[in-house]
């Protein structure tokens, strides 16, 4: 009996030490923590972190799934597993276990989830699109109860223009009438994924845990159902995402999975900032490295994407957002800032499981043909191709911020437009060119015009008549200013009526200015004539070089002519209609789209001064053809 009350306590202190010893690993995460079946590329990378993982064995026992290899590298603490999911698995959950001999010293539940295959979903966004950015943590808040969480380093502090604020994403959940009304059709979120950094948080783009949405901003459910919504409202999500760099405060940061998984420099070494420099066929190595390898910031650190586990960790995070959440459109950050061919094939692989996607790449240059170098199917010299879908058009910005503040001349006002235009050449696409007046690194558009209201409406008419895909900037309905050089909480002030108690609630008519109330006026009725007319949409672009300060183009689609005339002068000017009548063809009456005038005879035209004219052309029936 004594012999076997002391077998029985060996037993249960062997049991003991086992128990102790199969739980000694402790498996902080797995990403991406899961996948779903039936994708394209039957290919996933998983990769582990805990302390001493690399010292097991994992093993699954799922059909269809296997272990095609096992990667350890420098730090034992990480673990890449390669799995084969082949095209007939079935959506269910298995364990892997990381054994040790015959012990398991860490297990994990990993799901594999049916793909969504609505037809309507992954369609990305076109011509037909109107984009609002929107900064979240500007917007509206709609919580105050996740303000502040107790993990989180940065506070919230409204008095700090470049502390948070409080807006999240419930907030934004609660303005999809406005932004409807309004006649938006695409909402581009400025980054909401964890940004758990001391300070200037609430930009969002030094990202700290690239599966979770920033718990300030609302959880990943939330983040969906907010898709969801804005689904049922007819309005797709962007979301913004950066592959150049990552906050600093990721959970890599003390626990490097290789030495070279950032660029590091022996001090710290920012980046040129001079993007051209990718593209330049003169380009010395020094600048060519220290453009890539560059730090953007010093709580940015530089990733480098040459490290192949890096690589596939982005892509298959993008993939992983796309399938998660039914998000519409990606906004790329800094897109000649990482490796350039890493950037092809991240576009490669997401075009191979979302064949109608956008990417829309932030390519921040002064020249159209610098911008081109990026865009899908441009017949670049050196043989790069980046099978980018969507390109910012920085050209035009720069042209819309000058041409109606200035006197016309041969360089000068609307000529700076013509002369961008005119340039499309070099885009393999240049309909897919997304153009914006201002965003959240620059002026406000209503400050560049001077606060002008008749510059602000002839801008505003041109970028929702021309081609591209227009974008705008929150609060620019409601002609929201700031300086860039005032610091960039000046140009990402919040939106009133979006916090409780505030003064005014612009998101009502009754909050607004009587000017304001103009702006958000000619707006609406602009965007949700240009959400219904397929001619302003998708229609060839026919434009007639600047006369006597006026600038007259054509959309065509179909039979369908719209017609359009900016007179940039300050006084009224009787347009004599000859010039055009190839484009006019057998259209002799026109209908205004912003007043309702109509016209009966379009041999001469009067347009008053500082105004843009959008024209529907008619019959002689008065019927649209
Ligand atoms: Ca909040």
């Amino acid at each position: 009996m004594k012999l076997l009350l002391k077998h029985f306590l060996v037993s249960i202190i062997i049991l003991i030490n086992t128990n102790i010893y199969a739980s000694s690993i402790d498996l902080d995460r797995i990403d991406p923590p899961m996948w779903w079946v039936g994708m394209e590329n039957t290919n996933l990378q998983l990769m582990v972190h805990g302390n001493d993982i690399g010292t097991t064995k994992p093993v699954i026992e799922y059909e269809g799934v296997n272990i095609k290899e096992v990667i350890l590298v420098e730090n034992s603490n990480y673990m890449f597993i390669n799995l084969n999911i082949s095209k007939t698995t079935l959506p269910g959950t298995f364990t892997i276990n990381f054994k040790d001999g015959k012990k398991v010293k860490a297990e994990y539940e990993y799901e594999l989830r049916e793909r969504k295959n609505s037809p309507n979903m992954h369609k990305g966004f076109d011509n037909s699109d109107v984009i609002y950015l929107l900064m979240p943590d500007r917007f509206s808040n709609g919580n105050p109860d996740n303000d502040n969480i107790p993990d989180m380093l940065e506070e919230s502090d409204r008095s700090n223009p470049n502390g948070r604020h409080g807006g999240d994403i419930q907030g934004i959940s609660n303005k999809l009438d406005y932004l409807s009304e309004l006649g938006i059709t695409a909402i581009w979120l400025n980054p909401t994924l964890e940004n758990n950094m001391p300070n200037y948080s609430y930009h969002g783009y030094a990202v700290t845990d690239l599966y979770k949405t920033d718990p300030r901003y609302g959880t990943n459910d939330e983040y969906l159902e907010f898709i969801k919504s804005a689904h049922s409202k007819g309005i797709k999500v962007i979301m913004d995402m950066i592959f150049n760099h990552i906050g600093t405060n990721y959970y890599w940061k003390d626990d490097m999975p290789m030495k070279d998984w950032y660029n590091e420099w022996p001090e710290f070494t920012r980046s040129n900032y001079r993007g051209g420099a990718v593209s330049d066929p003169h380009v010395s190595d020094y600048d060519f490295n220290k453009m890539v390898k560059g730090w953007f910031d010093k709580t940015m650190a530089d990733l480098n994407q040459k490290n192949p586990y890096l690589a596939n960790y982005l892509i298959q995070n993008s993939i992983w957002w796309i399938e998660y959440s039914g998000l519409d459109g990606i906004r790329q950050d800094t897109y000649p800032y990482p490796d350039k061919d890493f950037m092809a094939e991240w576009m490669r692989r997401v075009l191979v499981e979302y064949p109608d996607f956008n990417v829309v790449g932030e390519a921040w240059l002064p020249q159209p043909q610098a911008v081109a170098y990026w865009m899908d199917n441009n017949t670049n010299k050196d043989g790069y191709k980046s099978n980018l879908t969507n390109v910012f058009d920085f050209p035009l910005m720069y042209a819309i911020s000058k041409a109606f503040n200035e006197s016309e001349g041969w360089n000068t006002g609307t000529a700076q437009l013509y002369e961008v235009i005119s340039q499309d050449y070099v885009y393999s696409t240049p309909e897919n060119i997304v153009t914006f007046a201002d965003n959240h690194d620059g002026d406000r558009f209503y400050t560049k015009v001077k606060e002008d209201i008749n510059n602000y409406k002839l801008a505003m008419a041109f970028m929702m008549t021309t081609r591209g895909i227009p974008s705008i900037y929150y609060g620019t309905e409601i002609l929201m200013t700031g300086l860039e050089h005032k610091g960039h909480g000046d140009i990402r002030k919040d939106f009133p009526g979006g916090w409780e108690g505030d003064e005014r609630d612009a998101f009502t008519r009754e909050g607004r200015t009587e000017e304001q109330n103009e702006a958000y006026d000619f707006m609406r009725r602009l965007l949700n004539w240009r959400k219904t007319n397929p001619t302003v949409q998708y229609g060839d672009l026919t434009h007639y070089i600047p006369e006597d300060g006026v600038y007259v183009y054509f959309r065509k689609y179909k039979d369908n002519t719209v017609m359009v005339i900016l007179n940039n002068n300050k006084e009224s000017k009787q347009v004599d209609m000859t010039r055009f009548a190839k484009d006019i063809g057998d259209h002799n009456k026109g209908r205004s789209v912003l007043n309702r005038k109509g016209w009966d005879d379009l041999n001469t035209i009067e347009i008053p001064a500082k105004t843009p004219l959008i024209i529907e052309l008619t019959n002689h029936r008065g019927l649209r053809k």
